[in-house]
């Protein structure tokens, strides 16, 4: 899609990232660090710089305390924390549960560990997304090691509700079964909605790795920083493979990223704040062309419903819309196991992570197209 976007010269709502740079302090951080030398293997689990401003972020916002010397590990991106927790801790023949749709990462790193992934949809309601906990207690068995859980959620913007997190603990300690939680978007978070971690609930905090990263916080995701937080046991076993995936992410960005979560809330704050402005110039564009909107709570990403256009189908739609209107969406089907793809055929994920201008431009674009279409 970021092909054709090219090729169409399409404003790209498909892939996302930000197309405006994060915080100048913590970038001049890194520059200062790579003219001075952090140009060698820093520690396998991280700098204790880093260490320590996650142990203190960590503590100071949801008050769960971590050991940044045998409770931390950081890792090159979310990504590598996620693909090493599964590997560390799923055997062939073990399974995961996750929720669908779901980030591509989840069942590709279970392949990797010969693990069987199950996935509990999340069903667009008048609410917005949400699961059946009957499903989630079905789908464990005895295989069952993992579940992984993303809030908020990429791709539909949901955010667990506590009722929601307090059933995924239930399911956990009665069972057995540990989390791994993704919170990219903790800071991402919309209107009166707060991000609360898994590890916060009542006994969780001992059978949960907490993973996050400073790519979509600090508009970094080119940095690929990113750790996991945990009881000694679980971060140990990441350790182990995370020493033969890279041994060692980034030494001169790493001090640059503790100097963010230290001292940028503001600059967090504000980012917040623009994707907020920027969700809502999306939105009501869409709206205005004729298509259900469904909020995002928290991330980058709203969906949008397509059935009313006289492309009802995501898939067409959003092959169609580059040449039609010169944007770039993905049907949120891409993201589902092929049982559930029915529930999604009409949806379509449209990033809204892109400067005011360009979102202006991409509503109207969507306007101009869709307003005599239906
Ligand atoms: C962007 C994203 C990631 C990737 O994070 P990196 O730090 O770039 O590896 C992981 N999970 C979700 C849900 C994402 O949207």
């Amino acid at each position: 899609m970021t092909d054709l976007a090219l090729r169409t010269g399409s404003i790209n709502l498909g892939q996302g990232f930000p197309d405006t740079d994060g915080p100048s302090k913590v970038i001049e951080a890194a520059r200062q660090a790579l003219s001075h030398g952090a140009n060698q293997y820093p520690p396998l689990n991280g700098t204790a710089p880093l260490r320590e401003a996650i142990a203190n972020q960590r503590q100071h916002r949801y008050q769960t305390p971590y050991n940044p010397q045998e409770q931390i590990v950081v890792t090159t991106g979310a990504t590598e924390a996620i693909t090493a927790a599964i590997l560390a801790l799923c055997e062939p023949g073990e399974e995961i549960i996750t929720f669908d749709p779901a980030y591509d990462v989840y069942p590709a790193a279970a392949r990797f560990a010969g693990a069987r992934c199950r996935r509990i949809p999340l069903c667009p309601t008048l609410h917005g997304y949400e699961f059946d906990p009957q499903e989630l207690a079905a789908a464990v068995n005895a295989k069952t090691r993992l579940v992984v859980l993303n809030t908020p959620h990429n791709p539909t913007g949901k955010i667990f509700t506590s009722a929601e997190l307090q059933n995924i603990a239930d399911v956990c300690i009665r069972h057995n079964l540990i989390a791994v939680t993704d919170e990219v978007y903790e800071y991402l978070t919309y209107e009166d909605y707060e991000h609360t971690p898994l590890a916060s609930l009542p006994g969780m905090e001992e059978r949960t790795l907490t993973v996050s990263s400073a790519g979509k916080t600090f508009s970094l995701t080119g940095w690929k920083v990113g750790w996991a937080c945990g009881p000694t046991h679980l971060v140990s076993a990441m350790r182990s493979v995370k020493q033969y995936l890279t041994f060692a992410s980034a030494a001169p960005l790493q001090d640059a990223v503790a100097i963010g979560l230290t001292s940028e809330e503001g600059w967090v704050a504000g980012l917040r704040r623009n994707l907020a402005a920027n969700q809502e110039i999306l939105s009501q564009g869409l709206r205005k062309a004729g298509f259900n909107v469904l909020p995002a709570e928290g991330g980058y990403f709203l969906q949008a419903d397509v059935s009313p256009t006289d492309q009802p189908e995501a898939l067409d739609f959003c092959r169609n819309l580059p040449h039609m209107g010169k944007i770039v969406a993905i049907p949120t089907q891409a993201f589902s196991a092929p049982e559930n793809t029915k529930r999604y055929s009409s949806l379509v994920r449209f990033a809204f992570c892109k400067n005011d201008e360009v979102m202006k431009v991409a509503a109207q674009r969507i306007v101009t197209c869709f307003q005599h279409h239906r």
